[in-house]
């Protein structure tokens, strides 16, 4: 963590303006290896290890499945290390930022898993807080230390974020909001981490009628959501070895290939990855089908509906989408 990120922390728990104690006890240059933050109003001190400020107990951590994944498979997504650029068109289209908007602005990445899109943002020039909740955070500082201090990795939970209100000029939280216990309360409190004028993107699962066509995944789901990481990784790789050969003939056959969409993994068949990589993407993001607690999917109309309830601006969205400017 770069030490002059401690001017933008404040104690999660008392949620006052008043700036954390930094005590260093091993640095490289400006960033911080080991230390801890100390609260001037409270009790609580949260360590800095690893080079991440943590503000999250051990047993907090509900995605003990995302913090597996993404140190397993922490480089397919990454574009740069696995020569794709789908992360990149991903976050572009999503969050509606254009690239030159994005240069030198402060930017928070609420749920950074293995740091694919905080990887993009860093590289267009932004300086990027990534935050997440599970052990995701030592993949995505492992990841992004290549951009020269743009990228801090700090281990929060979305409910309790360590920042000052009104800190970030974009906020953005992609495919994270579903897997949170109380989705609402995440879409309503991001936004107060932003400055007036700052760009708000979310990007989730939507709700919509076709989902009943995946009966067989949520049907798997009752269970798999109870099982150990090393159960659902036995089972993902169990439905991908018997079915990702038949997603992979059918994916290049228009109209047919919409069949992929009733079978129980989540296939991936970019032509920008070759087919060993599309059996890995297709392994990730089947477990992270099968491994996550919470999947409660949200109707963009009714997210937009709650940020203008809120005051913000600009306000649009489309299926799985919501974009919107802090007032
Ligand atoms: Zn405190």
């Amino acid at each position: 963590m770069n030490k002059n990120t401690a001017d933008i922390l404040v104690c999660p728990k008392c949620q006052n303006d008043k700036a954390l104690e930094l005590a260093i006890d091993e640095e490289r240059g400006e960033d911080v290896i080991a230390g801890t933050l100390a609260c001037q109003d409270c009790e609580n001190e949260y360590p800095i290890t690893n080079g991440i400020a943590r503000f999250v107990a051990v047993n907090d951590d509900y995605c003990e499945n995302f913090g597996f994944q993404w140190q397993k498979w922490k480089d397919i997504q990454i574009d740069r290390l696995s020569g794709h650029s789908l992360s990149e068109k991903r976050f572009l289209g999503d969050s509606g930022w254009s690239p030159e908007w994005i240069k030198n602005k402060l930017i928070l990445d609420g749920g950074c898993g293995a740091g694919r899109f905080s990887d993009v943002v860093a590289g267009h020039g932004a300086h990027v807080i990534a935050c997440d909740l599970s052990s995701a955070i030592d993949a995505c500082r492992e990841t992004t230390l290549i951009h020269d201090g743009r990228v801090d990795c700090i281990q929060a939970s979305l409910f309790e974020l360590p920042f000052r209100q009104g800190t970030f000029d974009g906020v953005f939280c992609m495919g994270v909001i579903q897997h949170t216990p109380d989705p609402a309360m995440v879409i309503q409190s991001l936004p107060r981490h932003l400055k007036t004028g700052g760009k708000l993107a979310y990007n989730f699962y939507e709700k919509s009628i076709f989902c009943w066509g995946q009966f067989i995944k949520y049907g798997l789901r009752l269970f798999t959501r109870y099982m150990s990481v090393e159960s659902t990784l036995r089972l993902s790789h169990f439905l991908v070895k018997l079915l990702f050969p038949i997603t992979y003939f059918l994916a290049p056959i228009p109209k047919i290939r919409i069949l992929n969409f009733f079978l129980p993994i989540c296939a991936s068949h970019s032509s920008e990855l070759n087919k060993d990589q599309q059996l890995t993407w297709t392994l990730l993001d089947t477990f992270d089908w099968y491994g996550p607690r919470y999947e409660k999917r949200q109707r963009h109309w009714k997210v937009a509906q709650m940020l203008e309830a809120q005051g913000m601006i600009e306000v649009e969205s489309r299926s799985g989408i919501v974009q919107a400017i802090q007032k």
